[in-house]
């Protein structure tokens, strides 16, 4: 192999190692942060790089929050998410019941990944 290649391999490694520990829908930026404490020699352009690249290869999902940076979540499968206004933690959520009908348009829903925004239990017990 390549040195560059090699390079490249071991470095995507290591950022996916860092990211598969870090269960709290992590942006790039946190990702970033972690990947530093293992090697600071690796850039954020190649953290952004290869984690766009998971996405890619069906290893991660994106999560967009439209108030901030996407986030990046290691279960693939789809799922709700909860954000929490005060913190500004992303959690797993299911929700029970019946998939909501669409009142205005015609359009049946078949499933979906919604975002919700509220409060995450130790914001609200904080308040
Ligand atoms: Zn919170
Ligand atoms: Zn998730």
């Amino acid at each position: 192999m390549q040195q560059k290649a090699k390079r490249n391999t071991r470095q995507k490694q290591l950022v996916r190692s860092v990211f598969e520990k870090m269960y709290n829908h992590p942006t790039a930026d946190m990702v970033c942060a972690e990947v530093a404490k293992a090697d600071p020699t690796i850039g954020r352009a190649t953290v952004y790089r290869l984690l766009n690249s998971l996405v890619e290869e069906g290893s991660a999902i994106k999560v967009p929050v439209h108030d901030g940076a996407d986030r990046y979540d290691i279960t693939v499968k789809p799922h709700d998410h909860a954000k929490c206004l005060q913190c500004g933690k992303v959690l797993d959520v299911s929700v029970e019941g019946e998939l909501p009908r669409v009142k205005d348009v015609d359009f049946t829903v078949q499933g979906g990944a919604v975002l919700y925004y509220g409060l995450c239990r130790e914001c609200s017990q904080n308040t």
